[in-house]
């Protein structure tokens, strides 16, 4: 868990302070899936600024996202630049704007804030690529690979055996 005590900032008005953190980014967990940050552990870029009255917190992040496409299963990644703003009064009402939910006890808690700024920007569907005809929702195979369809009625080797059955009768 990476934070920031803001005690030791004593940062003035209009001082900014910049610094860049290694913030471990654990697993996304989307649609059963498991998406991991490759490194685990990435440079987070920290600008601190003190406004009158509130302190700004801008956080800046290049993601790499690796796991399994949601459609077909095979290999997915994807990057993001993710880009986050904060503000925090001490005197503020927890409901307020300027009351950041990252702020717990003069500490920013900054994995939780990147985390989910993060979780934000990733899109509902992670695929191999963008057009990822997925898995036939019959036989299970991959379309990708083997393109095809299946007949409306795929004959049942018991209905054909009811046929030969039918036509049997009729002969008689
Ligand atoms: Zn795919
Ligand atoms: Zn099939």
């Amino acid at each position: 868990m990476t934070t920031v005590d803001l005690r030791t900032l004593r940062l003035r008005p209009g001082e900014v302070r910049k610094e860049t953190l290694d913030v471990e980014v654990e697993p996304f967990v989307l649609g059963g899936q498991r998406y991991e940050s490759v490194p685990t552990t990435i440079p987070v870029e920290l600008e601190i600024s003190q406004a009158s009255g509130a302190t700004v917190f801008d956080l800046r992040l290049g993601l790499h996202l690796t796991g399994a496409c949601m459609r077909c299963l095979g290999f997915a990644e994807l990057d993001r630049q993710v880009a986050a703003r904060e503000f925090s009064d001490p005197d503020a009402p927890a409901s307020d704007e300027l009351h950041s939910d990252y702020v717990v006890r003069d500490h920013l808690h900054v994995s939780t804030w990147a985390r989910d700024a993060i979780a934000l920007e990733l899109p509902d569907q992670i695929l191999c690529r963008p057009d990822c005809a997925g898995l036939c929702p019959v036989c299970g195979k991959d379309l990708n690979v083997e393109p095809h369809e299946h007949l409306e009625r795929d004959p049942d080797p018991r209905w054909a055996a009811l046929e030969a059955l039918r036509d049997e009768l009729d002969v008689r």
